[in-house]
C-alpha cells in the first residue's frame, strides 16, 4: 500500500501526503521497512558559537522521503510514529547515526562537537528507554557528556514521576539535558525545579522580534536565570544579521538558526566546515 504514493506520480504531492499520512498511521511495519530501504536520512544543524564563529555542535534532525516522494519533515512522521510505536527504532537510528558521524568529524577535526538529540517525553515515560538510548551510547563507544537530549517544554508537563526518574538516570550517566522551545510554553519553572538540566533553548518566537523593548527585556531577564542556574543558553531560529547582533549583548552568544544554515545532509556539513 505504500507504494501507491509513487504510482501516482511525484506531481501530486498534497494527496501522497494526505494519503501517506492515513497509510503510515496504523503501520509501524511500513516505517520499519522505509527505515530498512534507507528513505529515512539524517540532516545536520551546527550551534554556534558566535564569539568564536565556530560549532559546538549539530543537531540532528530525521527526514522521510518516501519512495518516489517529496522529503517529509519530523512534523509530518514523529507523531504518527509516537501513535504507532515507531518512534522508538527511529530514535535508536537517529542516535545511532548521529554518533558515528559526530564521532568521524571530532575524529577528522581533532574536535569535541555535541550530538543534539530529540526526545519525546512519551519515550521517556517508558521504563526502558534510558537503557535503550545508553545501550546505543556504549556500542557506538560515544561519550555520554557528548550527547545532548532535547526535550519539549510542553512535553516536559506529562509523566513526571517517571520522566523524573529516566532523566536523572541519564543525567548521572553524564548524559547533558536540554529544554527545547524554552518559553514556549505555560510553566518554564516547574520542570527547572523537577528535572536536572544543562541548558534551554530559547523559542523562535523569543527571538523574532528581539529588537522590541520588550522581548530583549525577556531574554535579558531568561538568560541571568540561566546564569544563576548555572544553565547554558542556546538561541534558536536565528534568521537575521540584526538577531545575531543583538543576542550576544542579551547573554547569549551560542546561536542556531537558518543565518548560519539549515539542516543538511553530512556531506555537505563535511564540505562547509573541512575543518573546525
Ligand atoms: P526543534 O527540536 O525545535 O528543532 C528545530 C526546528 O527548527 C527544525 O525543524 C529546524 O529545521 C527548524 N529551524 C532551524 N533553524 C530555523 C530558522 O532559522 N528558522 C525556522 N523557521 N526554522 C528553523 P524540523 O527538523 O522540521 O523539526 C521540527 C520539530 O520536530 C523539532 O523542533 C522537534 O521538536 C521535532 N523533532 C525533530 N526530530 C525529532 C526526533 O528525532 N524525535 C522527536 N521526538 N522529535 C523530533
Ligand atoms: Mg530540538
Ligand atoms: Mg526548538
Ligand atoms: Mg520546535
Amino acid at each position: 500500500a505504500m507504494y501507491r504514493v509513487k504510482e501516482r506520480g511525484k506531481n501530486d504531492y498534497a494527496f501522497a501526503y494526505g494519503e501517506h499520512q492515513t497509510i503510515a498511521y496504523n503501520s509501524l511495519a511500513g516505517m520499519r521497512d522505509a527505515l530498512a530501504a534507507g528513505q529515512f536520512l539524517l540532516h545536520y544543524q551546527p550551534l554556534m558559537d558566535t564569539q568564536l564563529d565556530r560549532p559546538v555542535g549539530f543537531e540532528a534532525l530525521p527526514r522521510w522521503r518516501p519512495d518516489g516522494g517529496r522529503l517529509l519533515l519530523p512534523d509530518q512522521f514523529i507523531s504518527i510514529a509516537e501513535a504507532n510505536g515507531f518512534i522508538e527504532p527511529l530514535t535508536d537510528w537517529v542516535l545511532r547515526s548521529g554518533c558515528a558521524q559526530i564521532h568521524e568529524w571530532n575524529s577528522a577535526w581533532n574536535a569535541a562537537l555535541r550530538l543534539h538529540v530529540n526526545v519525546s517525553i512519551r519515550q521517556l515515560g517508558r521504563s526502558r528507554t534510558a537503557n535503550r538510548l545508553l545501550n546505543v551510547l556504549e556500542e557506538e563507544s560515544f561519550p555520554p557528556s557528548l550527547l545532548t537530549l532535547e526535550i519539549n517544554e510542553t512535553d516536559l508537563l506529562h509523566d513526571l514521576e517517571q520522566a523524573a526518574r529516566l532523566l536523572q538516570e541519564l543525567y548521572e550517566a553524564g548524559v547533558r539535558i536540554a529544554v527545547d522551545d524554552f518559553g514556549s510554553g505555560y510553566s518554564p519553572f516547574g520542570f527547572l525545579r523537577r528535572y536536572p538540566v544543562h541548558s534551554i533553548k530559547l523559542d523562535p518566537c523569543l527571538i523574532r522580534n528581539i529588537g522590541s523593548v520588550r522581548d530583549s527585556q525577556l531574554v535579558t531577564a531568561i538568560t541571568r536565570l540561566a546564569e544563576q542556574l548555572e544553565l547554558d543558553v542556546v538561541a534558536e531560529g536565528v534568521e537575521t544579521a540584526e538577531q545575531r547582533k543583538a543576542l550576544p549583548g542579551l547573554g547569549c552568544r551560542i546561536m542556531q538558526g537558518y543565518l548560519f544554515g539549515m539542516p543538511k545532509q553530512a556531506e555537505s556539513i563535511s564540505d562547509e566546515y573541512g575543518a573546525i
